[in-house]
């Protein structure tokens, strides 16, 4: 049975002082939930929330990564450096990072394999543009990114990684994609999974939805029957917003 994870992606926001805020306050609503978390934050933070969160079972993710161990790539963080601070997750190929730091399915698919080296989850996006969506191309899209983004990942590999279904029209612009929009993806890409591997396989690995996710529409998404969690940008923001999309 795969129970629901909820991951919050803070982005660009977030001080180290607002993190720990945040970390005191959130700390005491998720006392005693089942559904699984992290938060997903900017690098200057994440020691802050490892230290804040120790003892109790929120996760802490990074929002991006570098796929070599060292070496000259000015601005850029290993794997080995989130491990070392006790990161739980990290995300790759976020639409935001594809659009404006030129990731591509073989970045994250490096990323990827670079991460199942180490204790991290990856958190793995995919999704299509308004364009694609309206082109009728949707599922091929998504299609292609599973395929060459987990192209040589092993069935024991893929059931560490969450899969992240968030199309890009639906991020931060307030338009959610509607639950059977948002549950008919989550269904593609598990019968993706089953034809790349197996049943066994894609039955254990979590798919979220991200896209405008918010308190108001959350159990609906929720609902759906292949959506295992959510993948949440602004209403994770503020810890009573994201313990609410948690409560759906
Ligand atoms: C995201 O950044 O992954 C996201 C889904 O953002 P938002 O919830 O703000 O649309």
């Amino acid at each position: 049975m795969r129970i629901p994870f909820m991951a919050g992606n803070w982005k660009m926001f977030k001080t180290k002082a607002e993190a720990k805020a945040f970390a005191e306050e959130f700390k005491g609503l998720y006392e005693g939930t089942d559904v699984e978390t992290a938060i997903c934050a900017p690098f200057t933070t994440l020691e802050v929330l490892v230290e804040e969160f120790g003892g109790t079972k929120i996760g802490v993710g990074a929002q991006n990564v570098h796929f070599a161990d060292e070496g000259a790539y000015t601005g850029e963080i290993s794997v080995g450096m989130l491990e070392e601070i006790g990161v739980d997750f990290c995300i790759v190929g976020h639409s935001e990072r594809r659009q404006y730091f030129g990731e591509t399915d073989e970045t994250v698919n490096l990323k990827l394999k670079k991460l199942l080296t180490s204790s991290i989850r990856p958190i793995m996006c995919a999704g299509e543009s308004l364009e694609q969506r309206d082109a009728g191309k949707l599922f091929d899209v998504v299609k292609g990114q599973l395929i060459n983004g987990l192209e040589g990942i092993s069935r024991d590999d893929m059931i560490k990684i969450v899969v992240a279904y968030e199309p890009i029209w639906a991020i931060g612009t307030g338009r959610t994609a509607t639950p059977e929009q948002a549950g008919e993806m989550c269904a593609f890409i598990r019968n993706t999974l089953i034809e790349m591997y197996d049943e066994d396989v894609a039955d254990q690995v979590i798919i979220q939805y991200g896209g405008s996710v918010k308190p108001a529409n959350a159990t609906e998404i929720m609902n759906m029957e292949e959506i295992d969690g959510a993948l949440v940008g602004g209403a994770s923001l503020k810890a009573k917003d994201f313990m609410e999309i948690i409560d759906f």
